[in-house]
């Protein structure tokens, strides 16, 4: 995702977490009530509070990892491909993850294996700051919004679908697409896919997150007229009564990476509904406003819920 994009999205869930809690599921997939909600609701506005504190982070640290860790490849990529798309692949011994009776192949990328890791890292930290004083609260919850960029890159479908990956020699100027010649055959996206797609969801975020104070108009291109997209990109409290578009839940105890391979999964089926496999080169239009929608409103929610599980961790 764009700059903006990403510090719309992190703002965003930080905002919606006390309220969130009313569309949050445990792993039963039932919605919490009684004593159970109402401490969940506790931990949240504590969160929600501390997060809010530090929001000033937010800017640098939800953009660093492309502009300062720069570690796009493997870790802002979980590329998945399918036999539907590559009939004659023969990488049979590439990861395999298996979901609604199809097969996803891995072909490259480490994303969830960095949400996984950094948020035991965070755990870690809080653990020592209570034991020996070792880390400063801010530390921590910079390392908070240093995962949002990982979380909102999961969700973007090009993160997570070879086919945005044409062979060729060179690295593109999208950083999350690898290079290489040694791919299989079949159609791919046009190389100008990616930043097409986030170009236009960017230009739908930034007249919302300027009217909403969450970004500062810096530049005449940052157009405050909303787009055709800005609809679908906005959100409110609303958005999280039970039932709602944004979805939590309890992510259980050593079960990021799972949640994580999940999140990917989803992404590349978008992927696949954004870019039929017949003519991956064509963008679907007509899907565009409903597709963004639940892209923006699972990155919220489930950015909350990794936020949530490691909070949780944190107080153990
Ligand atoms: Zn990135």
């Amino acid at each position: 995702m764009k700059h903006n994009t990403h510090i719309y999205l992190a703002v965003k869930a930080i905002e919606l977490i006390r309220q969130s809690v009313d569309n949050m599921t445990d792993n039963k997939n039932n919605y919490l009530k009684g004593s159970a909600k109402a401490k969940e609701r506790r931990e949240a506005l504590k969160c929600q509070r501390t997060l809010q504190y530090y929001r000033d982070l937010i800017e640098e640290a939800s953009w660093a990892p492309d502009d300062v860790l720069r570690d796009n490849d493997p870790y802002h990529i979980f590329k998945l491909f399918t036999d539907a798309e590559f009939p004659d692949h023969n990488l049979i011994n590439k990861p395999k993850f298996e979901k609604g009776g199809i097969t996803y192949y891995k072909y490259a990328g480490g994303l969830p294996h960095r949400i996984d890791h950094m948020a035991q890292e965070i755990i870690d930290m809080s653990k020592l700051r209570d034991r020996n004083d070792q880390f400063e609260l801010k530390q921590i919850m910079y390392k908070y919004m240093l995962i949002s960029h990982y979380m909102v890159d999961a969700h973007v479908p090009m993160h997570c679908d070879l086919r945005d990956d044409p062979p060729q020699k060179r690295r593109d100027n999208e950083p999350s697409r690898r290079k290489g010649l040694n791919k299989p055959k079949g159609k791919y996206m046009k190389s100008s896919a990616h930043n097409s797609l986030e170009t236009l969801w960017d230009q739908a975020v930034n007249p919302v997150a300027i009217e909403e104070e969450i970004i500062q108009r810096t530049w005449v291109k940052e157009k405050i007229k909303e787009t055709k997209l800005s609809g679908s990109i906005r959100f409110g409290l609303k958005d999280c009564e039970k039932d709602q578009i944004i979805k939590t839940s309890i992510i259980p105890k050593n079960g990021l990476m799972e949640f994580m391979i999940d999140v990917c999964i989803t992404s590349k089926k978008r992927g696949q509904i954004l870019f039929p496999l017949e003519d991956p080169k064509q963008r679907n239009a007509t899907v565009l406003p409903e597709v963004t929608r639940d892209i923006f409103a699972d990155c919220i929610g489930n950015l909350i819920s990794v936020w949530r599980y490691i909070w949780a961790g944190c107080q153990k």
